[in-house]
This record gives C-alpha cells, sequence and structure tokens, in this order.
C-alpha cells in the first residue's frame, strides 16, 4: 500500500483520463513497409512517415481510449468482438481489407468486448460481432453478426465520405 504522492489534482487515476495527446498505434505502410507511430487525430488522415502514402487506419480501443480514438474526420467503424468468438474472426481479415482499400475514407476501432465491458454496454454488443458505423460521432447503422465482404462493403459504401 502506498498513498499517491503527486501533488497535482489532475493525477491519472485508474486509467480514467487519458494523456492530451492520447494513445500510439503501430500503422504498417502497406506501400514501404514502414512502421508508424501514429496518434489519433480528429482531423485528416495517418500518412506514410517515409513514403507519404495514406495509411490504413486500424487501431485497437479501450474504455479508456475510446472517446479520442473516435473523434476521427472520416467514417469509423466499430468492431466489438472478443477471442473466442469464431465469426469475429471471420469479419477481421475483412475489415482490415476494407481500411486498406478505403485508405484515408474509414477508420477502424477494434474493441474486445471482455476488457472493456462499458462500450460493450454503451453499443449494447448482446451478440457479437457487431458492428458500428459512425460519422461525426454519431452512429449511423450496426451490422451485427458475421457479414461476407460484398456485404459488408455494400452496408458500409453510403457511409464513406466522398472521394
Ligand atoms: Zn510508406
Amino acid at each position: 500500500m502506498t498513498a499517491d504522492p503527486s501533488p497535482g489534482p489532475r493525477s491519472p487515476r485508474g486509467g480514467r483520463s487519458p494523456r492530451p495527446d492520447g494513445p500510439v498505434s503501430i500503422l504498417i505502410c502497406p506501400a514501404c513497409g514502414t512502421k508508424n507511430r501514429i496518434r489519433p487525430s480528429p482531423r485528416g488522415v495517418p500518412a506514410c512517415a517515409n513514403c507519404k502514402a495514406t495509411l490504413p487506419w486500424l487501431v485497437h480501443a479501450t474504455d479508456a481510449t475510446f472517446d479520442v480514438e473516435a473523434a476521427a474526420q472520416v467514417s469509423v467503424v466499430v468492431d466489438l468482438w472478443a477471442t473466442w468468438c469464431a465469426p469475429c474472426r471471420f469479419v477481421a481479415p475483412i475489415l482490415e481489407d476494407l481500411a486498406r482499400e478505403h485508405a484515408g475514407r474509414l477508420k477502424v476501432i477494434k474493441v474486445d468486448v471482455d476488457a472493456n465491458p462499458a462500450l460493450a454496454q454503451r453499443f449494447q454488443a448482446f451478440s457479437i460481432p457487431t458492428l458500428v458505423v459512425m460519422r461525426d460521432g454519431g452512429v449511423v447503422d450496426r451490422i451485427v453478426g458475421a457479414l461476407p465482404r460484398p456485404q459488408l462493403a455494400a452496408r458500409l459504401a453510403p457511409h464513406l465520405p466522398p472521394h
């Protein structure tokens, strides 16, 4: 047992206040293979530090980091999944593929529902996979269950920003 020695009033407790600069994700550039350390940004899209290619934006969020990750200008798909869920494993590579295809227009945020019960509740992920499509912070569609790639792409198409 240790007393909290920090004098400041904003000392982080229980991870409830993420640092202002937010979490960092490693995004691998499909063009040159460079590993880019990317912070969430409410404006713009991530680009490769080496070759300037627009990076596929797929990150893992937690109850603590979700809101800063979801504040993106592009369309957001929240993938509520769990390690034991077979249909989730079916959907995962399809989402990775769509994130590559729609780099610069789509951000995929993966949320492990077992590790992040608050988000599971907030998005009512009673059955997984549940995909929640968001634009400008608001929910615009919910897709419950695994869809094959063509159907999933068709559901997302109307929610993607124009080229
Ligand atoms: Zn690159």
